[in-house]
């Protein structure tokens, strides 16, 4: 078993609650936030790609324009700290407190990156999908966040809302990973093989510094930042 040195988290639904976001796209389209939801969640369960909600409402539907349309209109997609999950915040802080290289990895737009850049969040690097040209469930992604590491995959975890998306490619890149269970993909989508193939699953991000803190504690890894891997197990001659 090996220590847990870099902890690698995705954005939508892992870190951010994309309610907002979405219900202002539903607003935008002209439909009830709870119709776009519904439909949204019918998307998913169908295995389809979330965009295809846009072109259920209205075929032919041109996300990147109707973004631009957006700026143009002054309602662009925006969010800011209070989207963030209230555990997001002190979750990452505990990791690195650990000494551990914590850092964030999302399908994200660079208009996204540049508001996660703005919120000072306690981590080491920021990744997405438009600043490394290579977006999930891609190997590129994972094999990119291993380098970022800059430590082995399997003393990565990576931590992500959707067992498709996150879960599955991670695991095959040989990554540990976390499920956590919460936004729409996290409540649809299930796969017992790869959820048993998780090292943690949680509810909320508040139960992740503890169980990586045991782990690394039974896979003789000193917390201390100063310390690194401990050699307290080899006796002193
Ligand atoms: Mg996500």
């Amino acid at each position: 078993m090996d220590a847990i040195r870099a902890v690698f988290l995705d954005v939508g639904e892992t870190i951010v609650d994309e309610s907002r976001e979405y219900g202002a796209w539903a607003d935008w389209l002209g439909v009830p936030r709870h119709t776009f939801s519904a439909v949204l969640g019918a998307v998913i369960a169908r295995g389809r790609d979330y965009r295809d909600t846009f072109q259920y409402f209205r075929p032919g539907f041109d996300l990147a324009g109707e973004r631009r349309r957006r700026v143009a209109a002054g309602q662009p997609e925006s969010w800011a700290e209070d989207a963030l999950y209230p555990d997001a915040r002190p979750c990452m802080e505990a990791l690195r407190a650990m000494g551990l290289r914590v850092g964030l990895a999302g399908n994200q737009t660079k208009e996204a990156e540049a508001i996660l850049r703005s919120l000072g969040l306690p981590v080491d690097a920021v990744g997405t999908s438009d600043a490394w040209g290579v977006e999930k469930p891609s190997p590129g992604f994972f094999a990119r966040i291993v380098e970022e590491a800059g430590c082995g995959p399997s003393s990565v975890l990576y931590v992500g809302d959707r067992i498709d998306n996150d879960v599955g490619p991670a695991q095959r890149a040989g990554l540990e990973t976390a499920f956590i269970r919460r936004g729409p993909w996290g409540y649809i989508l299930r796969d017992a093989a790869l959820e048993d193939g998780c090292l943690f699953r949680l509810t909320t991000l508040a139960e992740l510094p503890e169980l990586a803190r045991k782990h690394n504690e039974a896979a003789g890894y000193d917390d201390r930042p100063e310390r690194g891997l401990s050699r307290s197990s080899s006796s002193p001659r």
